[in-house]
């Protein structure tokens, strides 16, 4: 199941389970659309793989699969990539 994590790993920002601003790579690494576009370029510093929208898990399926709760902070992987 997708791992729907709770904040960006560049900049830390909130990203709610239904925000239309986060997007993932295929390990589920998760960041903002402004980090995705501005400071990585469309990659995911950590694999190489091309980041898209995350989907939005419907609410009533959202009650009994729950988002993580799990923040992943990983900003000197970001400041690597636009250096
Ligand atoms: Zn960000
Ligand atoms: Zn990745």
């Amino acid at each position: 199941m997708l791992e729907l994590r709770p904040s960006c790993e560049c900049c830390d920002t909130d990203l709610r389970p239904d925000s239309p601003e986060a997007v993932i790579c295929s390990f589920e690494c998760t960041f903002c659309r402004a980090c995705a576009q501005d400071v990585l370029g469309g990659r995911c510093p950590n694999c190489g793989g091309e980041l898209v929208r995350r989907p939005i898990r419907p609410p009533d399926r959202l009650e009994k699969y729950p988002a993580s709760s799990v923040r992943v902070h990983r900003p000197e992987r970001c400041r690597a990539v636009s250096a």
